[in-house]
């Protein structure tokens, strides 16, 4: 095996900042760098020299067009391109791209869902360089396109995708981070940064393209709306981190070679619960830049999976009865002298910053937990969240032992102590000791302090996980205004500072402690017990989704300058529509099997069993038949079931009512699913759950 040298590999195909120094002169460079690392405006002056360097080195990568890439409302990103070519008077073309080209787009926006914030005629839209993520180069089979991150906004520079208001979620919190920060007196004017910091963990499924193909429910809405769960799934838990098989190993390295190509820190892989589940994470980064690398990892995850003659399920439930997927978002903050904030050192009782931040995530995910659940609203995801599986829709916070422990003496007082974790001896004396860590694992909280950053584990596999984050910083933003506005008017009159701030942290605490659960968040007694605190449990998407258009939202977004009450409404619309269309589409999928590749399996089957049981008959004596009666008997009613069934889908979907078109399908698929049961398998028409998880 020859030697791969990684490093030579890793970003070749982005224009990294080391990229831009061989590209550009000392000016633009330095220029270009004040506005990547100290957030400056971008210096329109600079914009012909940037876009010339970046066709140079795209060109040398093998690229003919460009394309501003961005992320509208779909969840998916979004592309068009436009070749470098100009042609010059004389018959021939020179390659040719501009500043201005660099910095702005103008694609038809009329196309892309806005949840009214525009009608077909006003078709105007934008695209805006964003500078802060770098530029990279997407690989086709005979040339290669430069692809520039933007933002996309309307006419009027209201935001039309997930991006811009990410990127105003980080203003503001950073805004509120550095008061804090300040109060604390940090140095916040020392050149550098603070910004949140994400690692999303990413879950997905892996099946042979041949079983695909004959799935159409898989093909047209990424989940199986049929098949019965096999006596084999994942009840013996010998899946989890097993051994990884060739095939699926040859598949990671060509994944992990993609992403690092592009920059992508690609760094943990393994065999998840499910069969046929895997999981890739990243080294985490900043948020922005962790979500674009998300975005296409996704993209490269399809794509690498393609050319192996396999298809990547990133739905959150592909599979009924098993484990669905998702996106494991840790989040951290970085603050503005360069550490993790949420770093709670050998004796977090005394750390005062990083309990006070402790506190924060505790006031700001009580009080906005619907506004939470809201952003993780998803036709997909309602089958994970709430339907017996982790994390539940009810979201609390995991702190662990330890940490609970000083929450609780801030509650009386004062934190004097924090417990410790001892160590741990394996009894074998060849094997060192380790310390244990203060905490143990909570694998059912779907927000859990995992060390030194926050696990919000709601978001499905499938997000764009920039909603669920622009929340988060948004509620952080706003938790930290108010301690901040405290503290201050505290500092103010010369009030004794940790007094002050121990009152604040006593008084968060004994609001918003309803907030932590450290026990088994799948339990019925969890359910009860959070329903007697008051926390929400907010089952279905339509429900949830009404949190981002109560008055106190838009309050909330309007204050930090992260999203108007227009935009507000249009993400409500537009999120609202995207779940009917989804529940209907499934609807109607649904029916088109059963009437079209089930019913005739199942009445050719019917017709069989009653041809040989009549022939028989006649030489037989038909009480000998009793059993083969009854299977002709059964089949013949989960027939009648089906086709009632999906009489019953129709009318649901003709009524346009979501809530009742769900249970109408899954009274089809019971039906279906019996049938399963009955068929020869060379008689059934779709691939089956042992195939397409086993078969790989
Ligand atoms: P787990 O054992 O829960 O899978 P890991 O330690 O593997 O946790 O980390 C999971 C993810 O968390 C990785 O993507 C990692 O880079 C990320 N992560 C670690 N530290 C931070 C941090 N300070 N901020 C954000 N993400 C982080
Ligand atoms: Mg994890």
């Amino acid at each position: 095996m020859s030697t791969f040298d990684c490093t030579k590999l890793f970003a070749d195909d982005v224009f990294t900042i080391k990229t831009m120094r061989n590209y550009l002169s000392v000016g633009a460079y330095d220029s270009l760098m004040d506005t990547i690392s100290r957030r400056a405006s971008l210096d329109p002056k600079i914009a012909d020299e940037v876009a010339d360097a970046m066709k140079t080195w795209a060109m040398e990568k093998g690229a003919t067009h460009f394309t501003h890439w961005f992320q509208p409302l779909t969840g998916a990103t979004a592309e068009k391109h436009d070749a470098f070519i100009d042609p010059d008077r004389e018959g021939g073309c020179v390659m040719h791209f501009s500043g201005k080209e660099l910095i702005q787009g103008e694609p038809d926006a009329s196309s892309f869902p806005s949840g009214g914030l525009r009608a077909t005629f006003e078709a105007r839209g934008y695209t805006a360089w964003d500078p802060t993520s770098p530029a990279f180069i997407k690989r086709g089979s005979k040339s290669s396109t430069l692809c520039i991150p933007t933002v996309f906004c309307s006419y009027s520079g209201e935001a039309l995708d997930e991006k811009a208001p990410l990127l105003r979620s980080m203003d503001a919190l950073a805004k509120q981070v550095c008061r804090l920060a300040k109060l604390f007196g940090m140095d916040v004017d020392n050149g550098k940064r603070t910004y949140p910091t994400l690692g999303p963990e990413q879950e997905y499924f892996l099946i042979d393209k041949q079983f695909y193909e004959s799935r159409l429910d898989l093909m047209q809405t990424g989940r199986t709306l049929f098949g019965r769960t096999p006596a084999k799934h994942q009840q013996m838990e010998d899946h989890y981190f097993g051994a990884i098989k060739p095939r699926i190993m040859a598949f990671m390295e060509d994944l992990d070679r993609e992403l690092w190509r592009l920059g992508i820190p690609s760094k943990t892989r393994h065999n998840e619960v499910c069969p046929a589940q895997f999981e890739v994470a990243p080294v985490f980064e900043e948020l922005s830049i962790a979500v674009d690398h998300n975005m296409l990892m996704m993209e490269v995850l399809r794509n690498v999976a393609d050319e192996h003659g396999l298809v990547c399920l990133l739905h959150e439930k592909p599979f009924a009865g098993v484990n669905g997927s998702g996106k494991h978002n840790n989040w951290s903050l970085v603050d503005p002298t360069g550490r993790n904030w949420l770093t709670p050192g050998a004796t977090p009782h005394d750390n005062a910053e990083f309990l006070t931040m402790i506190c924060i995530l505790m006031k700001a995910v009580d009080t906005n937990a619907a506004l939470l659940r809201a952003a993780v609203a998803s036709a997909g995801n309602d089958h994970r969240l709430g339907a017996n599986e982790a994390p539940p829709a009810i979201i609390s916070i995991f702190l662990g032992e330890q940490l609970y422990d000083v929450i609780e003496q801030i509650e009386k007082g004062k934190a004097k102590s924090s417990k410790t974790g001892g160590v741990i001896k394996i009894g074998v004396t060849s094997l060192p000791q380790f310390p244990r860590d203060a905490t143990d694992r909570n694998r059912t909280s779907p927000f859990a302090f995992t060390g030194n950053k926050f696990e919000f584990r709601a978001v499905g596999s499938s997000h764009n996980c920039s909603a669920a984050n622009t929340v988060l910083n948004t509620i952080v933003a706003d938790a930290i205004d108010e301690v901040c506005t405290e503290l201050e008017a505290a500092v103010k009159a010369r009030k004794n500072f940790n007094e002050a701030l121990q009152g604040i942290l006593q008084r968060i605490v004994k609001k918003h402690k309803r907030i932590l659960f450290n026990g088994d968040n799948y339990t019925a007694e969890w359910r009860a017990e959070a329903a007697r605190r008051g926390l929400p449990n907010i089952m279905t998407t339509p429900e949830a989704l009404k949190a981002f258009a109560t008055p106190a939202t838009v309050k909330l977004f309007e204050k930090h300058g992260v999203l108007t009450k227009r935009e507000l409404e249009s993400r409500y619309n537009a999120h609202c529509e995207n779940y009917e269309k989804t529940i209907i589409l499934e609807a109607n999928c649904s029916v088109t099997i059963a009437r079209t590749m089930i019913v005739p399996a199942a009445v050719s089957y019917q017709r069989e069993l009653a041809i040989t049981i009549a022939d028989t008959a006649r030489m037989l004596k038909a009480v000998m038949l009793t059993e083969s009666r009854d299977l002709l008997k059964n089949v013949t009613g989960q027939i009648e079931a089906t086709l009632k069934g999906c009489k019953a889908v129709e009318v649901t979907v003709k009524a346009g009512h979501p809530a009742k078109i769900l249970p109408a399908m899954a009274k089809l698929r019971a039906a279906v699913d019996e049938l399963e049961a009955l068929l020869p398998r060379d008689q059934w028409p779709l691939a089956t759950y042992a195939e397409m998880m086993f078969i790989i």
